[in-house]
Parts: structure tokens; sequence; C-alpha cells
């Protein structure tokens, strides 16, 4: 592959031939190995799956803007037989399907789905809520759990009603329906703090800087095995930075340096109030030192995606990747 280099704003033709250049080659479809159309449930975990080691399933690395590789955001960690969604973007559910199979994870099954944790309240973080809530809810064991900021409720009982029609028909038509309250979701609206405790796995949300829109949480997650900080939406935050001190592996979003240097002035702005430069995110890891950065959420603003890793790497000098939808870490 040749070096990518920062090109922009050259030629169209040359972005092109650079862009071609740049690109990670993708896995083709697995479809031959993935079984179509399984129900699957399930009354806990296996001892198998109790004894495996903490893993980190990308199920979404996008942003608001459409793209026909990446899934709006959306982070598992499966822990001790459970899923652990940390935001729940458009598409983030289909990957959720084809990772069960995939990395044999029977936790990420949509109606095995236990856990979801929102960052903030933004559309590419939360469109798939309502598909998780509703896929297979029939034939689930228990409830969905669900905890986010304020906004969280009001989204839920919209849900609710968007979904009514169905769930009268499931629930009143001649469908034997067992669990006709697996679709209520629990729902805690969170502040700062510890949100979640469940055996060595602790949960800990903390405010970031998402600009004007507040309240915007990371996460820290950890369990004996690992610690795992995940941004959300944030521009530089130092209390992102205290929180990813020496963590094992920082989930960050990113937008390129060169690509905002091409946006009118009100979205250069905007962005750089809202979002962290990568130049900006190198000198933050600099001073974090996790033992690995994983670049998601990355706005390239039509610049190579590979443009944006040497962006990070001009200010930062430790392991950095840019993650793509199905990675496992
Ligand atoms: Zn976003
Ligand atoms: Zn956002």
């Amino acid at each position: 592959m040749k070096p990518c280099t920062n090109i922009f704003p050259l030629a169209t033709i040359l972005m092109s031939l650079m862009m071609a250049a740049c690109e990670k080659p993708r896995e083709p479809t697995f479809a031959k190995i993935v079984p179509s159309a399984i129900i699957e449930v399930r009354d806990g975990p296996t001892q198998a799956e109790l004894d495996k080691e903490t893993r980190i399933v990308m199920l979404g690395t996008g942003t608001p803007v459409p793209d026909a590789h990446r899934a709006g955001s959306s982070i598992a960690v499966i822990h001790k037989g459970q899923a652990y969604l940390f935001d729940i973007g458009a598409g983030a559910i289909h990957n959720a399907i084809t990772a069960r199979y995939k990395y044999d994870i029977p936790s990420l099954y949509p109606s095995q789905i236990c856990c979801v944790f929102l960052t903030h309240m933004h559309s590419d973080h939360t469109m798939d809520y309502a598909e998780l809530a509703a896929t297979l809810w029939w034939r689930s064991r228990a409830p969905l759990s669900a905890w986010g900021p304020v906004g969280l409720e009001q989204m839920t009982n919209g849900m609710y009603e968007m979904m009514a029609p169905d769930t009268a028909l499931r629930t009143e038509g001649a469908q034997p329906v067992q669990n006709s309250a697996n679709n209520r979701i629990k729902v805690t609206e969170i502040e700062e703090g510890i949100v979640f405790q469940k055996d060595d796995l602790t949960v800990e949300a903390f405010a970031v800087n998402h600009g004007k829109i507040k309240p915007a949480f990371g996460y820290r997650i950890t369990t004996d095995e690992r610690s795992i900080v995940v941004s959300g939406d944030t521009a530089y935050s130092e209390k992102l930075l205290e929180k990813a001190r020496g963590a094992d592996i920082l989930f960050h979003e990113v937008i390129s340096d060169s690509g905002l240097a091409g946006q009118t002035e009100f979205w250069q702005n905007y962005h750089k109030s809202s979002h962290t430069p990568a130049s900006v995110l190198g000198r933050l890891a600099s001073e974090a030192k996790p033992g690995l950065l994983v670049l998601y959420h990355g706005l390239f603003y039509g610049v190579p995606e590979a443009v944006i890793v040497d962006e990070v790497k001009a200010t930062y000098n430790g392991e950095v990747v840019l993650a793509d939808d199905l990675d496992v870490f």
C-alpha cells in the first residue's frame, strides 16, 4: 500500500486515486457461514460464556453522515455472557446479528442483549434503540435495561407509542405471546458517577464536552481484566483525559484536521467546539497514554480514511488504529 499523506484540497481526480490507495481492504460479505433466521432463546449464559475473556466488538463506527461501510455509533463490551452496548446507532443491531455468528457470541443475538448505555441523545447514537427493543421482543426472556441522559425516558415513551399497533396485534390477536411485558424497557436517566455494577464489572459515566449538547457522557468500563474508556462525542475534555489515563484501551471520536479545513467557517466553528480534531486527540493521547487508542466516529469530510490516522500520529507516538465495523478488541 502506498503511504498516505495529507493531500487536501488537491484536484478531485487525484483525491479519488489516493482514496483507492488508502482504503483498507474490507472483508467480503461472509453470508455463506451465517445462518439465516434462527430463533434463539436461552435462560442465561453457559459456563463457556462465563469463562470467556472480556471482548469489545465494534457494532458501529460511523457518524450522522450516511456511510455504506459504517453503522451509527455502537460499541459492545462482552463480559461474562452478557452484552453491554455503548450507544446504538442505526445499523448496529444488524451488525450485532452478524457478530453473534461471526465470533460465536450468543449474548449479541438481539433479543438476548441485556443492557444499553447512551452517551447522549444525538440520533446517530440512538436510532437502533427502537430496533433493539422491538426485534423479537415476544421471544425474549427478560426486558431490556437502558441507561442514558435526560431525554431517554421521553424517547422510550415515544417508542412505545410508535410500536403500540404492533404490541396490540401481538398480544391481543392470534399470536400466543407469553411475555407481554417484555417490550417494556427498564429506563434509568443518569448523572455522573457509577451507574452500574455487576460482579467485577463497573460502568462509570462522566461528563464530556460536546459543545452545547448537554448532557453528554463518556463511559469508563472496568473488569478484572481490562479498563476501557469510550469517549462518545466530545471536544477536548479534561475529564476524559483524567478517566483515560493509563486505560488499557481508549475509544475516541475524531475529526480530520485537513477535512475540517475544507469546511465553511460556520461548520469549522461548530465542529471545533463539539468534536476533537485529530491533532488535538494526538496530544490528549500523549498525556493519557492508553495501551491502545482506537479511533471511531470519524468525520473525514472527503479525505482518505487513512489520513486521519496519520494526523493523529503527527502528535502521538503510541499505538493507534482506526476501527471498522465488526472489529474486535
Ligand atoms: Zn455523533
Ligand atoms: Zn453528538
